[in-house]
């Protein structure tokens, strides 16, 4: 695997104290050899690997790890950020409307049946598939099976081949179900051709889905570049869904394709059956793309260390009791980035005991987007909050008046507890909150 590779290219390393343009050479060899085998366009790994060496080169080693590991966890990083890039959520409009694209037996089918269940189960009301692929009867009966066996509306015409006539049918079948998700599964042709293109966009002109989504067979390798663009060219994708994960694909066409095109991935196919299927996660698919994953939560324990400092920092500012608004939401994203609001909470004053479900980080959002709907001049002195200063903030942040006023209190009293903490009592429980 590349972490094999890379540390057998970074043994030299040892003991080196900040990473360079010399010493990491050959390591970032290894890399773009890594990237090129796991089907990464040759293109789209040098400019990766220009990237890397930008944001490797002048960082200091960090203990606990070697520079190796180190180097792996920043390309994983980097893979995820431009893995991740863009909006991969969906567009929240409802009715949803979702055409899929792409060449034949990629997953069309099969994955909009799975779409439709993944969001029935996240509250999209009967969602309904219409079958737009008339080239083959089989075709509709896979789709209609489907459906029925996912409990997801249906709608096809079996003697007609307008497409752009049973989208609009299914438009109207769907709106009288109430159907809030209505997924278009379109025909494919072995390699991508004119007359697949026009057909494709008369249905997209008459239904104007919300989303075009390519689905691509992720075993493709580099191909899939070349057809993802020209389905981008001439469609111009919201999305991608990326199938067949499941094999032996390693990924890097994923890298390649929305390093290309740009066009996010919002969900991949991890098998036949239709709950195969997820949400896109960028770091699950960079890990398989380096082919490790113990060395990113090793080097994530090493930079807890970091965070650590930064937490005594705040700790030091807690004590002092000059903690205000802004070090609050500082604290608050740090935290975000943490990625629990449990951690922290423990080292607030008379917290530590607190424990805390999933409503604690909605209501860590709720706060944050108070706090950020005040001026620098209000987070620093709390105290000018007048009523229509309070008023303004929560139509910022589009809240109640009471809520605004419920996490100055909060504060008002975080702080009160703070100032008696730094008498001799106090000194006490702090070691306490350390220990
Ligand atoms: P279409 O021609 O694009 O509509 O493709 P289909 O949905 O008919 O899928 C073609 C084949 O790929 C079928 O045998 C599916 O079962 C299979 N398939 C689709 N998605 C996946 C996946 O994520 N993993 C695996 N292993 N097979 C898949
Ligand atoms: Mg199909």
């Amino acid at each position: 695997t590349l972490s094999d590779k890379l540390s057998s290219a970074l043994r030299n390393l040892r003991g080196v104290g900040k990473l360079s343009e010399d010493n990491m050479a050959d390591a970032l060899k290894e890399v773009r050899t890594a990237l090129l085998s796991a089907d990464v366009h040759f293109k789209v790994a040098r400019q990766f690997v220009d990237k890397v060496r930008e944001e490797v080169i002048g960082k200091d080693v960090l203990k606990g790890v070697t520079p190796g590991q180190q180097i792996v966890k920043i390309i994983h990083d980097e893979l995820v950020k431009l893995l991740g890039e863009g909006e991969t959520q969906l567009n929240p409009k409802k009715p949803l409307k979702v055409m899929m694209v792409g060449l034949h037996g990629s997953g069309k089918t099969t994955s909009s049946a799975k779409l439709g269940r993944l969001l029935k189960k996240r509250d999209y009301a009967n969602p309904h598939l219409v079958a737009c692929d008339v080239y083959r009867p089989a075709a509709i009966d896979q789709l209609e099976i489907l459906a029925k066996a996912n409990d997801l509306g249906f709608t096809c015409d079996r003697d007609s081949k307008d497409v752009p006539a049973i989208g609009r049918a299914g438009l109207a079948a769907a709106k009288a179900a109430g159907s809030e998700l209505i997924i278009f599964d379109t025909a494919g042709r072995l390699q991508i051709d004119h007359d697949l293109i026009e057909e494709v966009k008369r249905l997209r002109d008459t239904v104007q889905p919300d989303e075009v989504i390519l689905v691509a067979d992720g075993a493709l390798g580099q191909e899939a570049v070349n057809v993802a663009k020209a389905f981008h060219d001439a469609l111009n994708l919201t999305g991608l869904i990326l199938t067949k994960l499941d094999g032996d694909a390693r990924g890097g066409a994923a890298l390649s394709i929305k390093s290309i095109t740009g066009v996010p991935i919002k969900f991949v196919g991890l098998g036949e059956k239709v709950e195969e299927f997820e949400v896109f996660h960028p770091d699950r698919l960079a890990s398989r793309i380096l082919g490790m994953g113990d060395v990113v939560s090793l080097v994530e324990k090493a930079q807890e260390h970091i965070d650590e400092k930064e937490a005594e920092r705040m700790a030091e500012k807690l004590r002092k009791a000059d903690f205000n608004l802004e070090d609050f939401l500082a604290q608050m994203q740090q935290v975000k980035k943490m990625g629990s609001m449990q951690s922290i909470v423990g080292m607030l004053p008379g917290m530590n005991n607190v424990e805390l479900d999933d409503s604690a980080d909605k209501q860590m959002k709720r706060t944050e987007s108070i706090i950020l709907s005040m001026t620098i001049k209000e987070r620093r002195n709390p105290q000018i909050l007048n009523g229509s200063r309070r008023m303004r903030i929560a139509n910022g942040a589009g809240v109640k008046v009471v809520e605004v006023n419920q996490l100055l209190k909060q504060f008002q009293q975080m702080q009160k507890m703070m100032r008696m903490m730094k008498g001799s009592k106090g000194r006490k429980m702090m070691k306490q909150m350390k220990a």
